[in-house]
């Protein structure tokens, strides 16, 4: 590429780092000092672009290089000559890491990649981009980078310290070339559940599952110790093998780390749990979740309230209430009066219609398959509370997109260590009038339909919709 400058030199001229590294010769840089280009002129398209671009930047602007070259380099530009070519990128379009959700000043777990291509949509190598932000507080590790050979460059990108949306910006930085502008989103509060999926989690579900965390992330506010795991850790037999968890010497989970993997039989509905607890609660700090594709697929647009119901047990719900539940099936036997009596849950519940209840208070289920008494609250009171059992008894999933996170559920994980704001809590009443702590049967609230021969059921809402297609073991 040949291109030809005449250009005369001011006394504050600065120059973009790209364009004096295309220029520079071993032994012309100068002691520091800056010079303003007052002219510009060439024979050359590109060459225009260069130099009106750096001469156009205000001094200062952030990224831009200062690198001072004497006058007399700069005059030996003047007329024409050959320079190396420059890669040039028509586009820059974003790879991954955009609309993550991250506290405030906190680092995304995710690095942003951005691609550079040409005019012919092929990749740019070796085109420096640079990486910015006018959010007060953020910091871009690193600022500037070259790109490889798929024309790809990854920054990570720590969160300024005001809550909403944030944008960074990358950037060509000495051309007027295109830019990619990459949104994430810095939460109020600073509580963060980690997600680290397997590879086969799907793009649409990933979504499903992270904006259940972030409903639990909206309600339990307060950040926790950040454990160091200076040995690092593997994941043990009873983690299921799940690789996600496995953390390399001198990692830190900060709060909770989640592991989701898809599991190898495809029909295999879930299994979830611990892998490593705090000492003191809240407890929850490695978590699984494994899961199979057939009931991922199935659970359609119920998915993210089912994770939440999910994600809502491995952080503590029901599992880690020890001795603040009271007659618990589990010691006393089917259709015991299980409560769990704390009273900012109990003043939340009378407040959402439960005054009326003349039981023990907070109830919880007593009855139906072992594996949901004593960790739900009770269906037949609070069917649409989003941790009321998640199956019906005959083992249908219940339809979750309608169904609340109340402060009844916000006090009871206040209750087990968590800080909250329970203002973030979804607005709730009880689905019936309650008038009497009589027992009730069983009422899953749904009919369903199925085909015995390949063992599906369709699920429907109380108005007769589909809500959700099941295939049962
Ligand atoms: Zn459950």
């Amino acid at each position: 590429m040949v291109v030809c400058y005449r250009f005369a030199i001011g006394a504050d001229t600065r120059l973009s780092s790209s364009f004096s590294k295309a220029f520079r010769k071993p032994g012309t840089i100068a002691p520091p000092s800056v010079y303003k280009i007052s002219s510009v002129s060439s024979c050359h398209s590109d060459g225009i672009s260069v130099m009106s671009r750096s001469a156009r930047q205000p001094m200062g602007h952030p990224g831009s290089l200062v690198t001072p070259l004497t006058a007399g380099v700069l005059l030996a530009l003047a007329g024409c000559v050959t320079s190396p070519d420059l890669p040039e990128a028509a586009v820059i379009e974003i790879v991954s890491g955009e609309d993550q959700i991250q506290g405030r000043g906190r680092v995304l777990h995710e690095p942003v990649v951005v691609r550079a291509l040409d005019e012919a949509g092929l990749p740019v190598a070796g085109l420096r981009l640079r990486f910015s932000s006018f959010d007060p507080g953020t910091v871009v590790d690193p600022q500037s980078v070259t790109t490889d050979s798929l024309g790809q460059a990854a920054v990570s990108w720590t969160l300024g310290h005001v809550a909403g949306t944030q944008t960074l910006t990358a950037s060509v930085p000495t051309r007027r070339g295109p830019i990619a502008e990459v949104t994430a989103t810095a939460r109020p509060g600073d509580f963060d559940i980690h997600i680290v999926f397997d590879n086969a989690v799907a793009v649409e579900h990933r979504t499903a599952i992270r904006n259940a965390a972030e409903r639990w992330s909206a309600v339990l506010v307060g950040d926790l110790p950040d454990r160091v795991f200076e040995r690092g850790f593997v994941p043990a037999y009873h983690c299921q093998g799940v690789e996600e968890l496995a953390i390399p010497p001198g990692g830190v989970v900060d709060d909770v780390r989640l592991g989701v993997r898809i599991e190898r039989d495809r029909d295999l509905a879930y299994r979830l749990g611990h892998c490593a607890r705090r000492e003191t609660e809240p407890l929850t700090m490695l978590a699984f979740w494994s899961v199979g594709a057939g009931i991922l697929d199935a659970t359609g647009a119920d998915l993210e309230g089912w994770t939440t119901h999910l994600i809502g047990h491995l952080l503590g719900f029901g599992w880690a209430w020890g001795d603040r539940r009271r007659n618990a099936v589990r010691d006393e036997g089917l259709g015991a009066d299980t409560h769990f009596p704390h009273p900012a849950a109990v003043a939340a519940f009378d407040a959402a219609g439960g005054a009326a209840w003349t039981g023990s208070k907070v109830p919880v289920q007593n009855h139906g398959p072992q594996w949901l008494v004593d960790v739900h609250w009770r269906e037949s009171l609070m069917s649409n509370e989003i941790m009321s059992p998640d199956y019906t008894e005959d083992l249908q999933l219940k339809p979750f997109r309608e169904m609340s996170l109340s402060a009844i559920t916000v006090q009871a994980m206040a209750a087990i260590g968590y800080e909250v704001d329970v203002s973030e809590a979804d607005a709730y009443t009880l689905p019936t009038p309650v008038v009497a702590a009589e027992p009730t049967a069983w009422r899953p609230g749904f009919r369903r339909w199925g085909d015995p021969e390949n063992r599906t059921v369709a699920i429907f809402d109380a108005s007769g919709r589909v809500v959700s297609v099941t295939r049962r073991r």
